[in-house]
């Protein structure tokens, strides 16, 4: 399939996991994808590698998210590697995938990583869509990445199920400023997917995770990532302000 061939995409946090799935998915559907990342880069140029030998289109961009100055970081880097590839800096689609993990629990969240928690999952992406407003092309695309926990009471995660339940707003309230263009903006949440983690390798813990889907199994990137494609492709026109569960039928019950 080649149906964004000529479109060009950003997909934050694609040196790994869902984000490289992504990035890889919408390259082999023919965009020039630029692959984001902030302190792997070996893992962003072998994605960028994987992409180019599957006969693809791809640059790196570096930026660390949730930081001052972040946005117009990775927007020099972005605007650089779209003019030296098709000589504008028009994008066709935006993916807000980079996240952070990792703790916030009710009892031992501090105020320091309650904040770095929202700068880069909530903040980072609210300005990146803000910024890519100028570059975006009629028809365009948003997808911001959540995750199915914002909707299963979790006292571990507090702060980070928080940080994905502020995301999911921004779908709704972007695709009416944006629908007058074209642009579509939605949420999709994954549920448990295999990353780096090392979680993954302890096949009792897998088994235990995969419980939470209905298919009882834990979720590749690629599962999350055709969901995505979905939304990015012209298929997708007519769906917008949506959240698409993609755990795996976890929200079930
Ligand atoms: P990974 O942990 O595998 O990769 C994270 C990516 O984000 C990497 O590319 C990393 O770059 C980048 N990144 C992390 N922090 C920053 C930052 N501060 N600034 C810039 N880039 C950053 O991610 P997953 O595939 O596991 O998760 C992707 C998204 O999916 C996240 O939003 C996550 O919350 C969500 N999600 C994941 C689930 C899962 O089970 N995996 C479940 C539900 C939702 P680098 O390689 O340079 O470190």
């Amino acid at each position: 399939m080649s149906t964004l061939m000529g479109k060009t995409a950003l997909v934050t946090g694609s040196s790994r996991g869902i984000g490289r799935a992504t990035a890889v998915r919408l390259a082999r559907d023919g965009a020039l994808v630029a692959v984001h990342y902030t302190a792997n880069k070996d893992a962003a140029e072998e994605t960028v590698s994987a992409i180019r030998g599957g006969g693809g289109r791809a640059f790196a961009v570096r930026a660390e998210l949730g930081v001052p100055g972040d946005v117009d970081e990775l927007f020099a880097g972005l605007e650089a590697g779209l003019v030296e590839h098709t000589g504008a800096t028009a994008l066709d689609i935006l993916v807000n995938n980079a996240g952070v993990m990792g703790g916030g629990s009710a009892q031992e969240t501090t105020p320091e990583l309650f904040d770095r928690l929202f700068a880069v999952n909530v903040k980072a992406p609210f300005f990146l869509i803000q910024r890519a407003m100028a570059n975006l092309s009629e028809g365009g695309r948003i997808v911001n990445i959540s995750s199915g926990l914002s909707r299963i009471a979790s006292p571990g995660v507090v702060t980070y199920a928080l940080t994905k339940g502020a995301v999911e707003h921004l779908a709704p309230h972007f695709a009416k400023l944006l629908a007058p263009r074209g642009i579509t903006v939605n949420t999709v949440a994954p549920g448990v997917t295999r990353n780096d983690s090392p979680v993954f390798d302890n096949a009792d813990a897998v088994a235990e995770m995969a419980r939470m889907s209905a298919f009882d199994r834990v979720g590749e990137p690629e599962d999350v990532a055709d969901v995505v494609a979905f939304l990015a492709s012209p298929q997708g026109r007519w769906v917008t302000g949506a959240f698409l569960d993609a755990t795996g039928g976890s929200l079930l019950g």
